[in-house]
């Protein structure tokens, strides 16, 4: 026998819904008896993107069994109630914030390497394999597909709202609170290799004539050995990361919003 609960969610997860179920309490048809992870993910918010639930005002584990006439609210990770001692659902953040993207966040693969994230990325990954690499290696799974969120395996992971790579990157420092992270250590925009202080001397020989005239400092990939240099690519990115600084104190600045 079908019956009904009634649902709201909290703050972004909105973004996640047709407009008519926004920002309000809704009726929805269970047919059977079912965990309240399965029903939110029914409705078509990951699990990743839910931090607390509470069934009649009391806060429950995303086993709970909902068999009908429940009052469900749903929160996410942002949400100010998280000071006080619930049940939450979202693991502890990952100490050193490491990443896994799938195929169509590529140039956001860019800019997280960039800013020195660990951040692993192949065009051929498919579904099945990246929520393995994100389980196995503890890596957290960005990606603007829900369904790949939803599978079992993935404990870390963030559903991508824009389309827009420069929005992308404001989006993730955002969830992850990781503005001020500091990270000494730039990545490969290549192969996501460490890029360290190389020596003139030891890496002369691959050098192009000009470049080897205008330029003394010098850095290596330590795993495609692809060089870098300042007045490079190495500046461009220092350009970049300080402009993305900028764009998180203005989320608005039209100098970043354009693409
Ligand atoms: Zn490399």
């Amino acid at each position: 026998m079908p019956e009904q609960i009634n649902i709201v969610f909290f703050a972004e997860l909105n973004d996640l819904l047709p407009a008519h179920q926004r920002n309000t309490s809704f009726s929805y048809e269970i047919k059977k008896a079912r965990s309240v992870k399965d029903l939110v993910e029914s409705i078509g918010v990951p699990h990743t993107e839910v931090d607390l639930i509470f069934i009649d005002d009391e806060p429950v584990d995303p086993g709970y069994l909902v068999e009908g006439g429940e009052q469900i609210r749903v929160y996410p990770v942002s949400s100010n109630l998280a000071g006080r001692s619930l049940v939450h659902k979202q693991p502890k953040a990952l100490p050193a914030p490491r990443f896994l993207l799938d195929v169509h966040l590529g140039r956001l693969v860019t800019y997280l390497r960039m800013l020195g994230f660990d951040t692993l990325y192949q065009n051929n990954y498919d579904d099945p394999t990246l929520a393995n690499i994100s389980a196995n290696e503890h890596r957290t799974l960005l990606t603007c597909d829900r369904k790949l969120l939803m599978r079992k395996q993935v404990i870390h992971g963030y559903l991508v709202r824009s389309r827009k790579p420069r929005q992308q990157i404001l989006e993730v420092l955002a969830r992850f609170n990781l503005f001020d992270h500091r990270t000494d250590i730039a990545r490969c925009l290549r192969c996501n290799g460490r890029i360290l202080s190389v020596s003139k001397q030891a890496i002369q020989a691959q050098l192009l004539p000009l470049t080897k005239k205008y330029y003394d400092k010098f850095y290596q990939c330590d795993s495609c050995k692809k060089i870098y240099w300042e007045g490079s690519h190495y500046s461009k990115m220092q350009t970049l990361i300080e402009r993305i600084k900028t764009a998180a104190n203005q989320p608005t600045d039209p100098a970043w919003s354009g693409t």
